[in-house]
């Protein structure tokens, strides 16, 4: 039996699903009366492969050639052409430019340490040996650095393998041409470009696309398109395959079977290095103390680290003098300032307002009146109602004092007062509407008690 005659049969004796998802890459290697090699697409397909559909598929092909043959799995190894690529010719073409890279986002200016060498030689390995390990995915927090790889991938190989047609895309971004595509009946040309076109994905913050199902159906066959032909693919989130909960499985199962690495927090040496080398960049000289207290004293967020060394540039531009303690502690301090002002957004004043205003909104819908009636001079009787209620819960439920009711709604102490009896007197003679609005209105409340912390 020939090798192609063997991987049709052994096709059509599997589930297509099964063989669309894992087998696409499938070849005989070797074929002869003791055994069969298997080659696949790469280490990683061919181990999950192996443990997956090892048993079945030896059977079924000791079933197709009727003999008890030995079945043997091998990645199919990268060919030579593929790793000339990567080394690329002594004579450069000009780099074919799918995208932009920033030149400052290089390998060279990325500063390693315990929190994300992994990540780092993992980026430098798939440019390497692309194909090897497919996908890279690489996840971190924000601002830890995930896309300043993608970019010094895209760096290095413009510059080691000009032949290689590089694309970096946001998770976002490919959403709005595939959209685009749509729009102009014209997926042909959004798939060219993203699967035929394409030797090396990157793919940034894929967590974009949490709940967004037909561009994660179009991203997993993009994604297969690109690996059935072993072209490398990179992908950055900010959450593990595993957090991305609601992607589509299959999705995630093709994010696991390559590498997974993460970048984790800078300890306080690395950012003292990565500050170091921040102002390196941009020509600011930074001495030994400053780079320390920025270390020690900005976020792990190293956007924010970058934002202050900018600011310290600007600041020394400015004045004309160099950069000295001081003038950082000025800049972490008002950093700190700013961050205090998004906390201080959730304080118990701003949270009071909040529930305020839902009252008044619930007051309202309850008795069917605008909110701005409420604030009116109106004396309609369902209005004057819904007034007296609103200053009852206040009262009651908001606990508000007499002074501070009457300074909400507008009217004088003894209307306040007064309207607070009135409603105490009906609830006490049984009155079932009043009764029923408020217990509505209340139970309205406590729905929003999860946010309002009523
Ligand atoms: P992410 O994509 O993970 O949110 P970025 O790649 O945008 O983070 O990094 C934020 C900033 O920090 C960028 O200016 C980047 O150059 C810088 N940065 C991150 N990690 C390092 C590092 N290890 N060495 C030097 N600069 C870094
Ligand atoms: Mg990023």
């Amino acid at each position: 039996m020939e090798k192609q005659e063997l991987i049709e049969k052994l096709r059509s004796n599997m589930s297509r699903d099964t063989w669309n998802n894992w087998l696409t890459t499938a070849q005989i290697l070797e074929l002869d009366d003791k055994k069969v090699v298997v080659g696949l697409g790469n280490l990683f397909i061919k181990e999950a492969v192996e443990k997956r559909f090892g048993s079945i598929i030896k059977e079924t092909i000791n079933n197709i050639t009727g003999k008890p043959l030995e079945v043997i799995f091998k990645e199919i190894p990268i060919s030579k052409e593929q790793k000339n690529a990567v080394n690329g010719p002594i004579i450069k073409n000009r780099p074919l430019k799918l995208s932009e890279f920033n030149p400052e986002f290089t390998f060279d200016s990325f500063v390693t340490g315990n929190s994300n060498r992994i990540a780092y030689y993992s980026a430098l390995e798939v440019c390497k040996n692309p194909g090897k390990y497919n996908p890279l995915f690489i996840y971190g927090d924000v601002g830890l650095g995930k896309t300043h790889l993608l970019h010094a991938i895209g760096n290095f190989l413009m510059e080691n393998a000009p032949d290689l047609k590089v694309k970096y895309v946001t998770a976002e971004d490919f959403m709005n041409q595939m959209m685009d595509g749509i729009r102009a009946s014209d997926m042909e040309n959004f798939r060219e470009r993203f699967r035929r076109n394409v030797d090396f994905l990157l793919i940034d913050d894929v967590q974009f696309l949490i709940g967004k199902n037909t561009v994660q159906s179009e991203l997993f066959h993009t994604f297969n398109s690109l690996f059935n032909s072993r072209k490398q693919i990179v992908i950055c989130s900010d959450r593990t395959p595993d957090e991305l909960a609601t992607f589509h499985p299959r999705l995630i199962s093709r994010f696991e079977m390559g590498l997974i690495t993460d970048i984790q927090a800078p300890d306080k040496a690395t950012k003292y290095l990565i500050a170091k080398k921040m102002a390196q960049m941009i020509s600011l000289q930074l001495t030994d103390d400053v780079a320390y207290y920025l270390a020690e004293h900005v976020d792990k967020n190293l956007r924010k680290l970058r934002g202050a060394i900018m600011n310290l540039l600007l600041q020394s531009q400015i004045s004309g003098a160099p950069v000295n303690i001081e003038s950082a502690k000025t800049i972490v301090n008002s950093m700190m300032r700013m961050n205090a002002n998004k906390v201080r957004f959730q304080s118990p004043e701003v949270l009071e307002t909040v529930k305020i205003d839902t009252v008044i909104d619930l007051v309202a819908a309850e008795f069917n009146i605008n909110r701005k009636d409420i604030f009116s001079s109106s004396r309609k009787k369902e209005i004057a109602l819904a007034r007296q209620v609103l200053a009852y819960l206040f009262k009651t439920t908001m606990k508000l004092k007499t002074k501070d009711i009457s300074e909400k709604l507008d009217k004088n102490h003894s209307t306040i007062i007064h309207s607070i009896k009135k409603i105490e007197h009906s609830l006490l003679m049984g009155n079932e509407m009043i009764k029923n609005k408020i217990n509505n209105i209340k139970n309205k409340l406590e729905d929003e008690k999860g946010i309002l912390t009523l």
